[in-house]
């Protein structure tokens, strides 16, 4: 059984986002959704105590739960607002993906490690979150078919920026990727007409591998 959402939970919340608030996050929306999501909820039950420190966790299948920081980091490059589509790659927990629900996003997420996948599929909506579309597959390939996307979200270390994820982007729509080996550099591609690209660094940041060719 999961454990519940309580007052000191969110007390320990409310000491997370004045950390985050510290380091720099400003968006007041995003602070808010970090605020409300029982982060301990999308860990293994016995995790209570790390759930509420500035740090990235495992979360099975050799993967993690990004850092909070990374999180707001990321949510608040893409600059979308309500009623956006933002493509997701890299479900993992699903945290990153309640982030973006609770800011009124139309979430389409992909994740290529078949356990993660069915179980946030089932978990998310427990929570009362309702991402437009969760996909079992390559996030190299982006989803095509809901395309183009506002913004689109990288939540794993990409060697090399993937076309696709270029292609699928609106005019005027943003691209949070992290690129490189270890460390990534956090780097934001506006799209500004169908051939150019707006480029900006954002310092290093250490990400799980975006793996290639599973499926
Ligand atoms: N957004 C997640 C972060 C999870 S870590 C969260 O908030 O918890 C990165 C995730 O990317 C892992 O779950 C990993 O399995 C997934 N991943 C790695 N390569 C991928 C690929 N090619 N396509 C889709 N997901 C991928």
């Amino acid at each position: 059984m999961k454990s519940k959402d309580t007052l000191k939970h969110a007390g320990k919340r409310k000491q997370l986002v004045d950390v985050l608030v510290k380091k720099g996050i400003k968006n007041k929306e995003v602070l808010s959704a970090i605020s409300k999501i029982p982060r301990h909820l999308f860990m293994d039950s016995g995790f209570d105590d790390h759930a509420y420190q500035d740090k990235a966790f495992p979360i099975g299948a050799d993967q993690t739960i990004s850092q909070p920081y990374t999180v707001a980091f990321q949510t608040e490059l893409l600059e979308v607002k309500r009623g956006d589509q933002v493509l997701e790659i890299g479900t993992g927990s699903g945290y990153q993906t309640a982030v973006l629900c609770e800011l009124g996003i139309k979430v389409y997420s992909i994740e290529r490690q078949r356990e993660l996948f069915k179980k946030t599929k089932l978990f998310l909506p427990k929570l009362g979150y309702s991402p437009k579309h969760l996909s079992f597959g390559d996030g190299y390939k982006g989803l095509e078919q809901y395309a183009p996307y506002k913004g689109i979200i990288v939540t794993a270390g990409a060697p090399y920026v993937p076309k696709p994820l270029m292609a699928q982007l609106a005019i005027g729509g943003r691209l949070v990727i992290p690129v490189g080996d270890d460390p990534q550099i956090m780097t934001l591609f506006i799209r500004k007409n169908d051939t150019q690209f707006e480029k900006h660094e954002f310092g290093e940041f250490r990400f799980v591998p975006l793996l290639e060719n599973k499926n």
